[in-house]
């Protein structure tokens, strides 16, 4: 039996499973103190060992930014998250302690979620995909020859520049970049362009087309980056509010063919099948966690190895 963790800036989500299973799970509010939930998370996990048995190996999904370089001193640490109380939080410490000798995987939720629909969701069998997620923040991962791509730190795809479409004004909310990716088609950015929630916004609202097209814009930067076989939009903004989720992913499909302009030539992108290449993800709630348990079945394969 194998331990995940999915920490998010909401809720930690713990499951134990195997193969893409999850036996049972439970959830903990992040808070603004993580030793408190790093505790109930240690406590949850010993007591399903003792119905369990010993746990093989973990795997820790995290929001970030987090470090992944494990010759740094701070490797599983989240670093300079604005979310308060959690700024430099050593993650991995507290699960090494309690779980000794136990190989722990480690990575970005985002990562995570990439690795486990490639294994157990909608791009099994796929070795070159992208995984994003749109919701409170835009967050993407990347798998390459079957591999998450990581480099200098991980990928920070939400943050890419995106261009101004016309006779759009809105400034929008990255505290960074004003009108990066997020800070145009997160939710937060959807709920200050048009002062409603995108899950109450009307089907006929212009911001969602308006979205849809630099969604559409961010996909076409990512073909020309990655050449992904497929692209899985995941999170609360694919859901299209009361647009719904198929004329949104519809919207977007059709954007993307028009900005991509023909220039990126393969059957996938045609019009008959460009609805197998953007798709959603296939694990809905449970992505984070069997990416955690992905991760964890990686790390005890390591440790074998
Ligand atoms: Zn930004």
């Amino acid at each position: 039996m194998l331990g995940a963790i999915e920490a998010g800036g909401t809720k930690f989500v713990c499951a134990v499973g195997r193969a893409g299973s999850v036996v049972e799970r439970a959830q903990f509010a992040t808070g603004d103190r993580p030793e408190v939930v790093l505790a109930q998370v240690v406590e949850w996990l010993r007591e399903r060992e003792q119905q369990w048995g010993r746990l093989a190996a973990l795997g820790v999904a995290s929001f970030g930014p987090v470090e992944l370089d494990d010759r740094s001193p701070k490797y599983g640490f989240i670093t300079t998250t604005p979310k308060r109380g959690w700024a430099h939080t050593d993650v991995l410490g507290p699960l090494r302690r309690a779980f000794e000798g136990r190989p722990i995987g480690f990575d970005t939720d985002v990562n995570g979620a990439a690795l486990g629909e490639g294994r157990y969701g909608a791009a099994r069998g796929l070795e070159d995909f992208v995984y994003v997620t749109a919701g409170t923040g835009i967050g993407g991962g990347a798998v390459a020859r079957g591999r998450l791509l990581h480099g200098l730190l991980h990928p920070e795809m939400g943050h890419i520049p995106m261009p101004m479409l016309d006779g759009d004004t809105f400034e929008g909310v990255c505290p960074y970049h004003g009108r990066c990716w997020e800070g145009l088609c997160s939710g937060p950015a959807i709920e200050r362009r048009t002062g409603r929630a995108a899950e109450e916004l009307a089907p006929d609202d212009p911001a969602w087309d308006l979205t849809a097209r630099y969604m559409a814009h961010a996909f076409v930067t990512l073909t020309c980056v990655l050449s992904p076989r497929r692209i899985l939009l995941g999170g609360s903004v694919r859901k299209g509010g009361r647009l719904g989720e198929s004329a949104f992913f519809e919207a977007m499909r059709r954007h993307y063919r028009a900005a991509l302009a023909g220039y990126i030539q393969a059957p996938e992108l045609d019009a008959g099948r460009i609805a197998g290449f953007l798709v959603p993800p296939d694990l809905g709630d449970n992505a984070g966690v069997c990416g955690a348990l992905a991760l964890a079945e990686d790390a005890w394969g390591a440790q074998q190895a």
